[in-house]
C-alpha cells in the first residue's frame, strides 16, 4: 500500500515513511495529518483515512555530521564530489560511478579522501593503474575530506504521489 511524507513542523521535508508507521504516529497523536489517500482503513472501534502527508508536531532539529565524524567510505566520497567524475566532470548515476585510487593500490595507495575521488567507468578504464603523469590526466581540484556532507534524500519516482507535490516545491 501507499507510503506517506514526512514533514517537520515546519512544513520542511524530513522523509517518507511506511504508512503503518504513520497511522502509528497519528493515534499516539505525534503529528497532524496534512492529507488523506482514499483508502480507508477499519478496525473494531474506529476508521480513517491512510495518511498521505503527515506533520510533526514539535520541531526536529536536523543535525549534520561534525566534521571528525564524517566516516570515510566510497559512497560518502561519491556524495563529497556530488557524483561528479573528477577527471572530465560529467555527473555519473549512481551505479556509474566508480572510485578512483590517485595513487593506484598497486603502487602503494591507500584508501583516504586524499587520495581518492569519483570517476566514471570511462575515465577509470583511461586511468588504470597509472598515476596522473603516466595516464596523462588531470584532477578538476584536489580532493579533501569533507567537512560536512549533505546527503540528498531521494524519492522513488514511482512512490512520489500528486498529494506531496506541493510540498515538496
Ligand atoms: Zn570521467
Amino acid at each position: 500500500m501507499s507510503r506517506c511524507l514526512v514533514l517537520n513542523m515546519d512544513y520542511t521535508f524530513l522523509g517518507v515513511c511506511d504508512w503503518k508507521d504513520a497511522v502509528c504516529a497519528v493515534y499516539t497523536n505525534k503529528v497532524i495529518v496534512e492529507e488523506s489517500y482514499d483508502e480507508v482503513i477499519r478496525s473494531s472501534s474506529t476508521q480513517m483515512r491512510v495518511p498521505a502527508v503527515i506533520r510533526l508536531r514539535k520541531y526536529v532539529r536536523v543535525v549534520y555530521e561534525r566534521i571528525s565524524y564524517i566516516s570515510y567510505t566510497k559512497r560518502n566520497v561519491h556524495l563529497r564530489d556530488a557524483y561528479v567524475c573528477q577527471y572530465c566532470s560529467i555527473r555519473c548515476k549512481g551505479d556509474e560511478a566508480t572510485i578512483d585510487h590517485i595513487i593506484p593500490e598497486s603502487k602503494g595507495g591507500v584508501d583516504s579522501w586524499e587520495n581518492t575521488v569519483t570517476c566514471c567507468k570511462p575515465c577509470n578504464l583511461l586511468k588504470d593503474n597509472l598515476t596522473l603523469a603516466q595516464a596523462g590526466m588531470k584532477l578538476i581540484k584536489a580532493p579533501t575530506r569533507p567537512k560536512k556532507l549533505r546527503e540528498v534524500v531521494r524519492i522513488k519516482l514511482g512512490e512520489l504521489h500528486d498529494l506531496w507535490l506541493k510540498y515538496l516545491a
